[in-house]
């Protein structure tokens, strides 16, 4: 018998048969024993509503009143979906997070959970009840209803199974598990068995939207086995793990990532003095535009050229504000690219092998790609290259490393 906390997301409960359906899944692990807290989002579409609503209200809604608002996506979900539990003769209960109580810091729309209260779940569950707790929220010190941020309904059913040591959570979605890369790029991607959470951090925070990141980081944070699986076919999904020391054949590389919202900036020709990257970087940090790779050339003439990312979507943006800098420093200009793609290959085995960047590099080189950029951490490389070769990229890269399912 186990202790499991499963997350159904917001397809997997749209409609009010898809509700009925997930009723009777939930009602078989009951029969076969299982203690079960069950933790959905609002059916799909529905956060989106709320918030077009309250934007035709007013172009600048309270924070307060919208985590009110959006709140009530969840807990009309917990209330059928507990009423279905009940009328198919499964005994189920249903908390919002702040009768849970799921406290949180007072940041409407992106709090963050301090405490969570697990005594009413604990007693339901001796009772023998399914408890249905409303994702996404929580209530700060003063009873403020809170939200956890977009796709937060992860994170809620992460947090509780970190809370009630619960033997795994699961996140029930509609694909069935994590891909070795978008099986929309290469048709003969691959389930992984399992990947450990610092992957798939990796992963998810390259564009992989299967899980939220902070769900992640706090299942790694807490040691959490997550699991991802579909909410309709059967399968085993995707164990998201600590690293497993005992397997003698790890793979080198787990998967390829990519981000095709990618674009780069450059300013030539800046003096090569003390406190450049900061006089730099400092204006785009001002403008909150997060950037992500940085190169520094070497100096020549006491001069150097200095090139970083940002999000495709902020390149205008940034490319206003280094202009400016670009004059201010006596710079002698700044050029820049938006269609560029960031492709990364990740893997823990990469710590214990040599020779990996080259085997990239000359795979890219094969196919003609040109690098424009590299940069690495212990467990991914990632290379920025023109967006016309992402798919080849991705492809080539899949099938160098051994990811390409068995045909
Ligand atoms: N309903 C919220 C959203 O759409 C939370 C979630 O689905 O996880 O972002
Ligand atoms: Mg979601």
């Amino acid at each position: 018998m186990a202790l499991l906390v499963q997350k159904y997301g917001g397809t997997s409960v749209g409609t009010v048969e898809k509700i009925l359906g997930v009723a009777q899944k939930i009602k078989a692990f009951r029969e076969k024993g299982d203690d079960l807290v069950i933790v959905v989002s609002a059916m799909s579409g529905e956060t989106n509503r709320m918030l077009a609503l309250a934007n035709s209200i007013t172009a600048e809604p309270s924070i307060r009143e919208m985590d009110v608002l959006l709140t009530t996506g969840e807990q009309t979900t917990i209330a059928l979906l507990s009423m279905a539990l009940n009328d198919a003769g499964c005994p189920a209960v249903s908390y919002t997070g702040g009768q849970v109580k799921i406290l949180t810091d007072s940041s409407h729309g992106k709090a963050r959970i301090r405490e969570i209260d697990e005594s009413n779940i604990k007693a339901d569950l001796a009772a023998g009840k399914v408890v249905v707790v409303a994702g996404f929220q929580g209530v700060d010190e003063q009873g403020n209803i809170t939200t956890l941020g977009r796709g937060g309904s992860d994170t809620t059913g992460v947090a509780l199974a970190a809370a009630l040591k619960a033997d795994e959570c699961q996140i029930y979605t509609d694909v069935d598990g994590v891909y070795t890369t978008d099986p929309r790029v290469v048709t003969n991607a691959r389930r992984m068995e399992k990947v450990t959470f610092e992957e798939m951090l990796e992963m998810a925070s390259l564009g992989s939207k299967v899980l939220q990141i902070r769900a992640v980081e706090f299942a790694g944070k807490y040691n959490v086995p997550l699991r991802v699986l579909h909410s309709v076919k059967e399968g085993p999904g995707t164990l998201i793990t600590v690293e497993d020391n005992s397997q003698m054949e790890q793979p080198i590389i787990s998967g390829i990532a990519f981000n095709r919202d990618e674009a780069k900036l450059t300013i030539l020709g800046v003096p090569d003095i003390p406190g450049v990257a900061s006089r730099i970087l400092g204006p785009i940090s001002a403008i909150n535009v997060e950037v992500d790779m940085i190169v520094q050339n070497v100096g020549q003439d006491n001069t150097t050229d200095f090139t970083f990312t940002v999000n495709r979507t902020e390149y205008d943006k940034a490319k206003k504000a280094l202009d400016l800098v670009c004059i201010d420093l006596g710079a002698r200009e700044v050029i820049g690219d938006n269609s560029i793609v960031k492709v990364s290959i990740v893997g823990v085995g990469m710590r214990s092998h040599a020779g990996v960047a080259s085997k990239m590099f000359d795979t890219l080189a094969r196919e003609s790609i040109n690098i424009l950029m590299i940069s690495t951490s212990e467990i991914k490389i990632s290379v920025v290259v023109d967006e016309k070769y992402l798919e080849l990229a991705v492809r080539s890269l899949h099938t160098e490393f051994d990811l390409d399912a068995d045909a």
